[in-house]
């Protein structure tokens, strides 16, 4: 789970982190106390997205001369002004895919005077089995250049389990940043909060984009990224209050409330598989019969005839899908149970794509049996090549 720049740095803050003061702002009318609460001269409107690139982001139908979603301002007005005026459109980023993201909320932040732009993150090294710090000299808006041109620029190591945080992984990323002085020993301080905070809240990722020098020396938090790990979330009530559901797919957010695993992509073959692994190898043979997956979706081991019609539901709402492909394995999952629900479904949404049916395994004779006496459409397929080559076929002739 993601959560907002505003809510990462109140985090971090809670951590003892440096963070400027600001104000989240929801609706526009709020903008101009929000600013007035903060100090100037400059002021830092962020558009708040779960999304990277804002600075080099555009709006959907921009304004002449209109720069993107981090912007500066040198009064309180200008600074209501300019969140105004995000507020409610389409932000569209490198990271937000061509059809952008709305602006639900802006922060105001008292700005900074920046000396230089550093990147610090921490996250868990599959590799290594370890949490690991990313460091860079090179931070701000341009560091997947600097991980493509001079990724000898970008540090990463690792805390051994073992021992846990010591406070020479914090000298070391203050060597790496090459600071001295109290902004060195502010650094130490930083890198234990956060390695704290990862711990504690169970994150998967903090990424400070940029941490800054300031003119005066000193260290600040101006960008943060947090991702949390959601199988941890129980544990975690205050993190789990910070979602913000409408910056969801919400395909995948109906899927979430059925607990269903689905991921929505762009291809435009809706499967619906039981297991993670045949859900797998449900796409890659999708690919090689020359189409791609709308989704992945497992229906899990127990599902219930409830959640069945609810996947097939979420599958054909998806505009892209031009056609289905159901394919079970039922071990613990029973075929007919699977075919009682594909069957609900298309009488509750209708069926207007081509739908390739493969069952195999407990009671498939009685599945196969209430879809041939269904009166559906289906086409009927005997193994996983059989299913992806008539699918394919079906969608693209
Ligand atoms: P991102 O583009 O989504 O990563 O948004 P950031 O929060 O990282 O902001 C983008 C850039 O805006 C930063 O790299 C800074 O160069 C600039 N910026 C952000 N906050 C301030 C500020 O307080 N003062 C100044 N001068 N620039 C800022
Ligand atoms: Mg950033």
């Amino acid at each position: 789970m993601h959560i907002h720049e505003y809510q990462a740095k109140q985090l971090l803050k809670a951590y003892g982190a440096p963070v400027s003061d600001g104000r989240p702002v929801l609706r526009a009318e709020d903008a101009k106390r929000a600013a007035g609460e903060l100090d100037g001269p400059v002021w830092v409107v962020k558009a708040q997205i779960h999304a990277g690139g804002r600075g080099k982001g555009r709006f959907k139908e921009p304004e002449a001369g209109e720069k993107g979603g981090v912007r500066l301002a040198h009064s309180v007005e200008e600074a209501a002004q300019e969140a105004e005026r995000m507020l409610g459109r389409t932000l569209i980023t490198a990271q937000t895919g061509p059809a952008g993201k709305t602006v639900n909320r802006v922060y105001i932040e008292e700005g900074s005077d920046i000396e230089s732009e550093f990147y610090l993150s921490l996250l868990v090294d599959r590799k290594s089995s370890r949490i690991s710090f990313v460091v860079s000299t090179e931070g701000g808006m341009d560091i997947e250049e600097v991980a493509r041109n001079t990724p000898e620029r970008i540090l990463t190591f690792g805390v051994d389990p073992a021992t846990g945080m010591q406070p020479f992984h914090g000298r070391k990323v203050g060597f790496a940043l090459r600071l001295k002085g109290p902004a060195f020993k502010q650094c130490v301080r930083l890198v234990a909060a956060l390695y704290r905070l990862f711990v504690e809240k169970d994150l998967e990722l903090v990424e400070i984009n940029p941490l800054i020098l300031t003119r005066t020396g000193e260290l600040r938090c101006l960008d943060a990224k947090m991702g949390f790990d959601s199988n941890a979330l129980y544990r975690h009530a205050d993190i789990a209050d910070l979602r913000d559901e409408s910056e969801e797919d919400p395909k995948e957010l109906a899927a979430s409330k059925f607990d269903l695993n689905y991921i929505a992509l762009d291809g435009e073959i809706g499967c619906m598989v039981n297991g993670a692994g045949l859900a797998m190898a449900t796409m890659d043979i999708i690919k090689l019969y020359g189409a791609e997956p709308a989704n992945f979706l497992d229906v899990g081991g127990g599902a219930t005839k409830e959640k069945v019609t609810e996947a097939f539901k979420i599958i054909t709402s998806d505009p892209n899908v031009k056609g289905i492909l159901v394919n079970i394995f039922g071990g613990i999952m029973r075929c007919d149970v699977i075919a009682e629900g594909v069957i609900a479904a298309v009488r509750e949404v209708g069926l207007k794509v081509p739908l390739v049916v493969r069952l195999e395994g407990t009671n498939v004779e009685l599945g196969k049996q209430i879809i041939a006496e269904s009166g559906l459409n289906v086409i009927a397929a005997d193994d996983l090549a059989d299913a992806a080559e008539k699918i394919v076929r079906a969608v693209k002739g």
